[in-house]
């Protein structure tokens, strides 16, 4: 799934690891396709409308399930937006239809309201995760979904400017161990540069223990984080 031009974060991955000398292969995982918990180390999943998440809801509880609930204990990091992120919850209830199940690897659950929640959104990134530069993320959110948190996961941040998970609590996205989720398409990442490194950095972790990756000129990405701030602002 990739709604939003969601796939431009692995793009963002791909690129940001390459001018470090660091080789990424990416893999596209198709519908009945098993997976190999040893061999994949970051798992990225789009957005993508209820008709999308049924197809894929099924997919991943006959053929998936397991194997990334094992790559997860094996610390591979997971990256999902909006329809992606409610199906790594316990389910998603679409507005119409049956409830959807979810991998389970994060302790959230999702319904689908009555009013789609649409526009820019910032958020200031929740303290625990140590960004010690820039810790806002900004993006823009479509979703019916109301997301709500269980005790084993945290919120990924707080929101500053938009809707959040559900519109109510203030919260956005969610993380558990190596597991993130959040409902900033964009693609998020390219403007996002710290909390791109902060992924790479976790993905590495398994294979290669801690490493600090060298620096990059993120001068255009942070005038594109400025200036997107900015219009989220202004926008709400
Ligand atoms: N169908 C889900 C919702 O509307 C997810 C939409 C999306 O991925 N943009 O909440």
């Amino acid at each position: 799934m990739s709604t939003y031009g969601d796939r431009g974060n692995v793009l963002t991955i791909w690129q940001r690891c390459r001018w470090r000398g660091i080789e990424v292969e990416v893999k596209e995982i198709d519908l009945k396709e098993k997976i190999n918990p040893a061999e994949i180390d970051f798992y990225f999943f789009g957005g993508g409308q209820d008709q999308a998440q049924k197809i894929v809801s099924s997919d991943l509880q006959r053929y998936k399930k397991d194997d990334l609930r094992k790559a997860a204990r094996l610390g591979a990091v997971f990256f999902a937006i909006c329809g992606g992120y409610q199906l790594l919850g316990h389910y998603y209830r679409p507005a119409l239809g049956d409830e959807l199940t979810g991998l389970g690897l994060l302790d959230v659950v999702t319904v689908a309201g009555n009013q789609r929640m649409i526009g820019n959104i910032v958020v200031e990134l929740n303290e625990k995760l140590k960004l010690n530069k820039e810790n806002l993320l900004v993006g823009f959110e479509n979703h019916s979904g109301r997301t709500y948190i269980g005790k084993r996961a945290a919120a990924l941040g707080k929101v500053v400017v938009g809707y959040g998970n559900n519109g109510e609590d203030r919260t956005e996205g969610a993380y558990q161990g190596n597991v993130f989720g959040c409902y900033l398409h964009g693609p998020i990442l390219p403007k996002n540069p710290n909390f791109t490194d902060f992924l790479i950095e976790k993905a590495l972790f398994r294979r290669f223990g801690k490493i600090q990756l060298t620096k990059l000129d993120n001068d255009l990405e942070d005038k594109a984080h400025e200036v997107a701030i900015e219009r989220a602002r202004e926008s709400r």
